[in-house]
């Protein structure tokens, strides 16, 4: 890659339903057989590799024998719970067929949210690895609920991915990449083979293109690769079925579309704030207040705060948006949702005046802040 600058020792590998499926209904072993043998390759070769893998649903839905059921949380829980011992059962008798073990961790938002759990997250992984056990990670689909779910598992092999502080981050899915424009209705779609910016354009770019049984789609992943390259890790974009993906990959071929990490990685308690961000809290800043923060690397003042959404305490790490929605940073909150409620636009001198006590001048300081 080509501004990358460390050995892709530590590699995740985002599976999406689409590719463990081929696009049936039903898993398809030989697609999963063939991932299994790269990645052991990549083992063998000194590589640590951990597998974010979807499907849990689909393959208890195809378990159940498709049953004809209501789209309720609880049935989809359900479907989840069926599914995922199967899905675990089937990568760990792949890769036995290599020596290798394997070990499971279901993940959500509350796994990360408080520093403590996210270092305890971050013990197992690591642990699990000097033992040279591949992860085999998924959301906890069975139990997570709205407040604590990520949601898709590109966030969620984004989020890994900071967790573990891998080198690099890949995303297989059934498309070969980014294109310049939908390859299904323009026949001079490009692909795209490396990504400087993820900018609003290319967001547009992306669309609301989703594959299959999947709950992610482009965009999802641009978020991911987003997150991962800000926290120093390498993404690419690529399609499962490409021969050899992984294994030409991480030789260096340019398969699909790259992310080259933005920095080195970030010290381990700036990452947590990258992984931790909760889901129900995030802010909507005016222009001033953007571009303050992403250009001059300033810390966030109530004044600047346009909106409040959601329900968050002070240390809760929350999403800073811009006007038109954009996700422009990530950081640790001083004031409950409920304060920057009444002070949101509220010159710092006043917030005493206000609330009848203050936590200081700013919302979010700029030591307690990624920028995106
Ligand atoms: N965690 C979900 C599952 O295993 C998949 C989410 C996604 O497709 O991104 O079914």
């Amino acid at each position: 890659m080509r501004s990358s600058n460390h050995d892709h020792r530590r590699i995740v590998v985002k599976v999406g339903t689409s590719v463990l499926t081929g696009g049936t209904r039903n898993l398809s072993l030989p697609h999963m057989v063939e991932l299994v043998r790269q990645c052991a390759e990549l083992h063998y070769q000194g590589h640590e590799v951990i597998i974010c893998t979807s499907g849990a649903v689909a393959v208890g839905r195809a378990r159940l024998g498709f049953p004809d059921l209501p789209a309720t949380v609880a049935n989809k829980q359900m479907l989840a719970a069926v599914g995922q011992s199967r899905l675990m059962l089937t990568w760990e008798r792949f890769f036995e067929i290599y020596s290798i073990h394997v070990g499971q961790i279901l993940l959500t938002y509350g796994d990360v949210e408080s520093r403590h759990r996210f270092l305890n997250a971050q013990d197992t992984l690591n642990t699990l690895l000097e033992h040279r056990i591949i992860p085999v990670i998924n959301e906890n689909d069975a139990v997570a609920t709205d407040e604590i779910k990520i949601g898709d598992n590109d966030n969620l092999s984004a989020l890994v991915a900071v967790l573990a502080n891998a080198d690099l981050l890949i995303m297989l899915t059934d498309q070969p990449g980014l294109f310049t424009a939908d390859p299904r209705e323009n026949p001079d779609a490009q692909l795209i083979h490396e990504v400087d910016v993820i900018d609003e354009n290319l967001l547009a770019l992306a669309g609301g293109s989703r594959s299959g049984l999947g709950v992610g789609g482009m965009t999802t992943k641009l978020q991911a690769a987003a997150v991962a390259r800000r926290a120093g890790v390498d993404a690419v974009i690529a399609a499962g079925t490409e021969l050899d993906v992984l294994t030409r990959i991480v030789g260096g071929e340019m398969v699909g579309t790259h992310f080259a990490a933005l920095e080195t990685p970030p010290e381990n308690r700036k990452r947590w704030i990258l992984a931790g961000v909760t889901h129900t809290g995030y802010l909507v800043v005016d222009k001033g207040a953007a571009r303050a923060l992403s250009r001059r690397g300033s810390s966030l003042l109530p004044a600047g705060i346009l909106a409040v959404h959601g329900s968050f305490d002070r240390g809760d790490t929350v999403s800073i948006l811009s006007e038109n929605n954009g996700e422009i940073a990530r950081g640790i909150i001083r004031y409950t949702s409920e304060d920057l409620r009444q002070i949101k636009g509220c010159h710092s001198d006043n917030i005493a005046e206000r609330l009848g006590y203050t936590y200081g001048a700013v919302a979010v300081h700029r030591n307690d802040m990624i920028v995106l």
